[in-house]
């Protein structure tokens, strides 16, 4: 590197540009090739460090965000679920939800991909600059129990109703009994029409009282708020985890003789 790089390249270490330390004797280089104007090489430049800081934003929301898996929309094959509409998937991940605190219900049975359309949606909010937090409604419980019973519940509670948007996964695999759906209820009060939810459900709102060990009254609270200003994607259809399983031969077909293997 000859002198003035290396002055540069101080520079930028002093600034924290680090994109520009690692690529700038390319850089230069390619202006000179392509005679970039003093100003077009600036523009370049610049956004090329634009781009990695936004690139290390998302990361750390990302990672803040705590993701089961990391899965985005493009991996998610919308051929295979065609009760999916693809076109109003990719109009909520233009985020006008967000802004309006508007919620998301995927309801379906297992492995038809809602955990997967939760996580994608949340890396693309993500994406957008939006804090995002994933968690299971069970370990969201638990930790908002423990948080009462050492009497700071108030502390723990903007886990969940601080980001702009909220995934809650696994709603109605365990029933909640009365002080858990209560601390539930709290955390939906706090983010109506202020805050997005999406949440993920193996049951129709019908059987929403079942989660609730009966109590209808609750349930019928915590429904109210949810879907006031929300968009619920019923998913019907064939598990993906079974029919990967299928192709890899370890569960027959459903006419012919094969066995169901142990799994
Ligand atoms: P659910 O939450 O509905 O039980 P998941 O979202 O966990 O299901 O999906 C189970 C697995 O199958 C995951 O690895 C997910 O990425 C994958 N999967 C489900 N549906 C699709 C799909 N349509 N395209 C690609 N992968 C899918
Ligand atoms: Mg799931």
């Amino acid at each position: 590197m000859n002198l003035l790089n290396e002055r540069i390249a101080l520079a930028c270490e002093r600034l924290k540009l680090t994109e520009i330390v690692d690529k700038l004797e390319m850089m230069i280089q390619e202006a000179a090739e392509s005679e970039l104007s003093y100003s077009e090489f600036l523009g370049r430049i610049l956004e090329l460090e634009v781009a990695a800081a936004n690139e290390r934003a998302t990361l750390a929301l990302i990672r803040f965000a705590s993701l089961p898996f990391y899965k985005t929309l493009a991996d998610f094959d919308f051929a295979f679920q065609k009760s999916i509409d693809k076109k109003q998937i990719g109009e909520l991940a233009t985020f006008r939800f967000l802004e309006a605190g508007d919620n998301i219900i995927l309801v379906g049975p297992p492995g038809v991909g809602k955990t997967h359309l939760a996580v994608a949606l949340a890396v693309e909010a993500a994406g957008t600059r939006h804090r995002v937090k994933f968690t299971t409604l069970a370990d969201m419980v638990a930790s908002l129990q423990r948080a009462f019973e050492a009497g700071n519940l108030a502390q723990r509670l903007p886990v969940y109703t601080r980001p702009s948007l909220l995934v809650i996964d696994e709603i109605g695999f365990l029933p909640l009994d009365r002080s858990q759906a209560s601390l539930f209820f709290q955390v939906i009060c706090r983010r109506y029409e202020h805050g997005s939810i999406i949440i993920t459900s193996n049951k129709s709102y019908g059987e929403w009282a079942e989660i609730f060990s009966g109590d209808e009254v609750i349930a019928a609270a915590i429904l109210d708020r949810l879907l006031h200003h929300s968009t619920t994607i019923s998913i019907r259809g064939e598990s993906y985890r079974l029919r990967e399983k299928k192709k890899a031969g370890l569960i027959g077909t459903g006419g012919g003789k094969k066995l169901v293997k142990p799994v």
